[in-house]
């Protein structure tokens, strides 16, 4: 027997009372087109519980799609039959045949919500956990801690069964919490910062800062690729590419190597700032590590915070490398951020940049330059060049700046013409 429905099992957002239902029709509203090349797919509210009618779809695909939507918190397949003690019994061979992991240790729990059942749930529990036990060898019952809960509903309709718990991506729905801009490096954390953000329901536009040509077209080609990797878990990601040579080149000749960094990412910041004023953003997201490297003691992220206005949020600021590692690999990106392509933070990178950063001297120093910085950064701004990523719509470049955007990689343009369907088909 395959699994006809999947139960879907929403996120922490369900405890907020009045934005549940909201949140709830932005999963659904996503799912829809995450799975829109299964038009046959139906949502069936039903008892409280939320299923997905597969309707002849392929279980494992759908099931892969599903770990990537922001919301679901888990889900499981379920066998939906009749009423017969029998198709029941069968039912409940197939679910426990069909499980990742063979158990050695299992237990029945049977609600029976159809008080007209000729059988209460004290003997429904004997009447199907008996034929599991001869069927599966080596297994023996812990009503305790059990391996594996097989769940049978006897209600009205039928009987469903469900056992296996799949962990979804959680969090809240895609863009339900607004927008931010995400500085995105071709590192290993900023991608993982920027997820985490995702993951709590912003909307992310990247913004990434090149030195071209000091820094090479494959370096950007390689933040496009983490930004279509992120593009999995949302509907599309922009990524506005800045020019950055003329300001970074200029910075350095002040001659303050130990201070060039904070001078670069306080310009950074005031240009993500006016991108995110453009863009209608209301926050910064970076991928710091409170530590990591001397732009990231205190007193620096201090230094450099204090030129921006928006909230700054660093998701990863406590979190410990080797955790950061194990979200990179599990989103995919590691192997993209390790690529040895370059950032343009190392360029003119000094042996000892400061790690207490002295917000008056930069200030100073910041207005030394105030004859050419302030334009520099509109000039930035201005030829910014925008790139949308998406693996659900075509994903060819839709927005860019007149001055010619590098064009996307045919692998990014994974499409699909379909229309997003109405919502209400799906109830
Ligand atoms: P990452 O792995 O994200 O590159 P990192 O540990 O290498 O981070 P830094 O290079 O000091 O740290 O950068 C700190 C943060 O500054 C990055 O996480 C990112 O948010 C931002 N940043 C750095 N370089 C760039 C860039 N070229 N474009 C956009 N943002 C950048
Ligand atoms: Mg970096």
């Amino acid at each position: 027997m395959k699994p006809e429905l999947i139960l879907l099992r929403f996120g922490e957002f369900t405890l907020k009372g009045k934005n549940r239902l909201r949140f709830e029709q932005a999963v659904i509203h996503y799912t829809l087109d995450v799975l829109r090349d299964y038009p046959g797919l139906r949502y069936r509210k039903a008892y409280g519980r939320l299923y997905l009618e597969l309707n002849g779809a392929p279980y494992e695909n759908v099931a892969e799609r599903l770990k990537s939507v922001f919301g679901i918190q888990t889900f499981s397949p379920v066998l939906f039959c009749g009423h017969d003690l029998e198709v029941i019994r069968a039912a409940a061979l197939s679910v426990m045949d069909g499980l990742s992991r063979k158990p050695k240790t299992f237990k029945v729990t049977v609600k029976r919500t159809w008080k007209e059942y000729p059988y209460d749930s004290q003997e429904l529990n004997g009447l199907i956990g008996g034929p599991v036990l001869r069927h599966v060898e080596g297994l023996t019952v812990d009503v305790h801690k059990p391996e594996v809960e097989l769940r049978v509903e006897i209600r009205e309709d039928g009987a469903y069964l469900f056992s296996d718990v799949i962990k979804g991506a959680g969090g809240y729905p895609v863009g339900s919490n607004g927008k931010a801009m995400l500085m995105l490096s071709g590192g290993i954390d900023s991608p993982v910062a920027g997820w985490l953000a995702m993951r709590k329901g912003l909307d992310i536009e990247a913004v990434h800062f090149h030195s071209y040509p000091f820094t090479s077209e494959r370096a950007q080609q390689k933040v496009k690729d983490l930004a279509l990797q992120l593009a999995k878990y949302t509907r599309k990601v922009k990524v506005h590419m800045v020019p950055f040579t003329e300001i970074q080149t200029r910075l350095n000749q002040l001659g303050q190597p130990n201070l060039l960094i904070t001078l670069m990412r306080r310009a950074m910041f005031r240009i993500t700032e006016q991108l995110a004023a453009k863009h209608e953003a209301g926050a910064v997201v970076t991928g710091e590590s409170l530590g990591q490297v001397a732009s990231q003691t205190l007193p620096s992220l201090n230094t450099i915070g204090k030129v921006a206005e928006l909230p700054i949020l660093r998701p990863l600021i406590t979190m410990d490398k080797d955790d950061i590692i194990r979200i990179a690999h599990r989103i995919g990106t590691y192997e993209t951020s390790i690529l040895p392509y370059e950032d343009c933070c190392t360029l003119f990178a000094a042996k000892s940049p400061s790690t207490n950063p002295n917000l008056r001297v930069i200030e100073r120093i910041e207005r030394s330059a105030s004859s050419w910085l302030e334009e520099e950064i509109r000039l930035a701004v201005e030829g910014t060049e925008t790139f949308w990523f998406s693996q659900l719509f075509d994903t060819s470049v839709m927005d860019q700046h007149a001055g010619g955007a590098l064009p996307t990689s045919p692998e990014h343009q994974e499409t699909t013409t379909a229309e997003p369907q109405s919502i209400d088909r799906f109830f």
